[in-house]
């Protein structure tokens, strides 16, 4: 345990383009942001390949250029990017109290949490091949959808996200095959019927995925099986979509922090605010609906404006 406790204004953890955004607004305001990477630096932003919907990239830019490119603009305000991770939180006082890898301890004045989600996959080795191939697997329609137009696609999943992604790539692809593993969703009527009114989308019930098939290089189709009959079949495609949920990285803050039942982090609505004064939040901790780099970056300028109103209006306070 190390025997000198830092203090510090601004202590932003997570290092995707809700931190960084964060930290850019920080840095500029005198907030001398200190920034814990965690223990993927750049978020999931390192695992996408192009980034094509991100203004001001007109030809695309890939994920792990652009967390490079806004950390160094972070920096170039004076943010400090350090390498760590956040084990354990206090938030119980005034001052914030914060764990660096179980030694160091950070006093912070304010926290803004941007430690995003982790998307959930079925854990098959030819799936996990093929994601970090970045050969045709994904887990964010509206990220990489754009890539599969006109061909065919498989996506898993049988939740509100799932039927969404599902009917946004109906509309730029030929054929989505969804494979659903029970013989009913789990979403909403309303999603249901979207899905199961789209001339383009096949559901398959009580179906499971094999294998993701390939060539080496890319995905050529999907092995799947009746989970009644035990049918087993190839179907071709050259994406394959996970949508099985996501789990926010919040498991350190519940004792403190509300959250709903997945474990997000509830925000005052229309701020970056939690239940904490002086705590924040932005990007996918808080965000089970949009989950896109630009909200969450909108959302990490938030967080960096509310902390700074915070610490405006405790200084005032102390000075009248
Ligand atoms: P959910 O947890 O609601 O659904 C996950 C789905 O994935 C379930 O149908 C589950 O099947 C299936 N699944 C899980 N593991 C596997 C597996 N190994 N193989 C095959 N299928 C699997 O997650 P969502 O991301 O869909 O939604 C999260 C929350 O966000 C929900 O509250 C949802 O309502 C909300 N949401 C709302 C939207 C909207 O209102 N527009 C849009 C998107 C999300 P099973 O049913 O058999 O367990």
């Amino acid at each position: 345990m190390s025997d000198t406790i830092e203090k510090v204004k601004c202590l932003i953890i997570g290092s995707g383009p809700a931190g960084y955004t964060a930290a850019i607004y920080a840095s500029r305001a005198n907030m001398f942001p200190v920034l814990y990477q965690g223990t993927q630096p750049g978020g999931q932003l390192t695992t996408t390949n192009d980034v094509e919907n991100y203004p001001g990239y007109p030809d695309g830019i890939t994920g792990p250029e652009m967390m490079i490119e806004l950390q160094k603009q972070a920096e170039r305000f004076g943010t400090d990017v350090r390498d760590g991770w956040v084990t354990k939180v206090d938030f119980s006082n005034e001052v914030h109290k914060v764990w660096i890898n179980d030694e160091k301890e950070i006093h912070c004045d304010t926290v803004i949490i941007s430690t995003g989600a982790t998307a959930k996959y079925l854990g098959l080795p030819s799936e996990q091949k093929y994601l970090k191939l970045g050969g045709g697997v994904s887990a964010c329609a509206v990220c990489d959808g754009f890539f599969y137009r006109n061909q065919e696609v498989v996506i898993v999943g049988a939740g509100d996200s799932a039927c969404e992604e599902a009917h946004y790539l109906s509309k730029l692809c030929t054929k989505v095959t969804m494979l659903v593993r029970r013989d009913e969703f789990r979403a909403s009527k309303i999603m249901q019927a979207r899905v199961k009114n789209t001339e383009n989308i096949e559901i398959l019930y009580n179906t499971e995925t094999e294998e993701v098939l390939g060539d080496g290089q890319v995905v050529t189709g999907v092995r799947v099986k009746h989970n009644v009959t035990g049918d087993v079949w190839d179907i071709p495609a050259t994406g394959f979509f996970v949508a099985i949920g996501h789990k926010p990285n919040t498991d350190i803050f519940k004792a403190y922090l509300n959250l709903d039942e997945t474990g997000y982090i509830i925000n005052v609505p229309g701020t970056a605010k939690t239940n904490v004064e002086g705590v924040f939040v932005s990007g996918d901790a808080a965000d089970h609906v949009y989950r896109q780099a630009v909200t969450a970056a909108g959302t990490g300028c938030m967080a960096a404006l509310d902390a700074e109103r915070y610490l405006a209006a405790k200084e005032s306070s102390v000075e009248a």
